[in-house]
């Protein structure tokens, strides 16, 4: 496995691989990885041989307030763990290479970033498709993985391939959960033990919501209030959205408008202390 830092080097090996007219396939990650990371690396590997797996925290995606100086690393254990699952290169730049002096040009998308998190978290998209852009220009891949524990981030990447003509098949993988149900993430590393059993209100009340919509509930500003008042009722929670809207267009379905034959987002951000986390459930996905 080969660790490359600068984008020369990145996009040599890339050019080098196509040459050979094999196919490459990138998994971007800010690192720390779990089992939901390796699971897109071995998606990855179903795909073609060459998997490249990026390892960059980006400044751009956080606000001001946010995590970026305490974001969690452990970069040897990353590069062991890629390792294993037969990764190719492991593309590791420095904060500079990606943004060096100077740098002032963003891809913002007009839309989905108007919903669920891009509400609270306003500069998060713009910078997290525009790194995204630059990572498949640099490595150019032919296949992507994302997860849908960031669904809206993967529906953006979706909408940002097609709007600018990437030819870049873009592949989802479902949410991958601890035994008890806790949706995996880095961020769940700053979780106190108590904090951590109070997080499965995420996904238990994502259930509750499913439940109550298969069984016939049709007025989404009950099942939400009905969430808000499950996850009000531990300490440490503080919601910062519950939605249940269209999983293209993330729109909000409004009070009777559930139509249960079709595919319907049930997504959450939520502090548990000053850790947000969030999950989501899709109800009738698309097959
Ligand atoms: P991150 O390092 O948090 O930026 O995540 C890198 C990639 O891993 C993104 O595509 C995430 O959606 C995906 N990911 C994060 N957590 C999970 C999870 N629990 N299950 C599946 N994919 C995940």
């Amino acid at each position: 496995m080969e660790i490359l830092k600068t984008v020369s080097e990145m996009q040599a090996w890339s050019d080098n691989i196509h040459q050979k007219q094999n196919q490459i396939c990138l998994v971007p990650t800010m690192g720390y990885f779990h089992e939901g990371h390796l699971s897109l690396m071995e998606k990855g590997k179903e795909f073609c041989p060459d998997l490249v797996v990026s390892l960059f925290v980006n400044p751009t995606q956080f606000g001001e307030n946010e995590d970026l100086d305490s974001y969690p690393a452990n970069i040897e254990r990353d590069v062991k763990l890629a390792e294993k699952k037969g990764v190719s290169v492991v593309f590791m730049p420095d904060k500079k290479e990606i943004y060096p002096d100077g740098f002032q040009t963003y891809v913002e998308l007009t839309k989905l970033p108007g919903h669920l998190c891009g509400l609270s978290r306003p500069v998060h998209f713009r910078g997290v498709a525009t790194v995204v852009t630059k990572l498949f220009n640099i490595v150019k891949p032919d296949v992507a993985i994302f997860g849908s524990k960031d669904f809206q981030q993967l529906q953006i990447i979706r909408r940002m391939v097609k709007d600018l003509n990437y030819n870049i098949k873009i592949v989802g993988c479902p949410i991958v959960r601890e035994d008890d149900g806790l949706a995996m993430s880095s961020r769940n590393a700053y979780l106190s033990p108590e904090q951590r059993q109070i997080a499965l209100c995420l996904s238990k009340s994502l259930e509750k919501a499913e439940d109550m919509i298969l069984n016939g509930e049709k007025i989404t500003s009950t099942v939400k209030k009905e969430l808000a008042s499950y996850i009000k009722s531990f300490s440490f929670t503080e919601i910062d959205y519950i939605s249940i809207c269209d999983p293209e267009t993330l729109d909000e379905i409004g009070d009777g408008d559930i139509n249960t034959a079709d595919p319907l987002l049930i997504a959450m951000a939520v502090y548990v202390g000053r850790t947000r986390l969030i999950d989501n459930r899709i109800i009738n996905p698309v097959q």
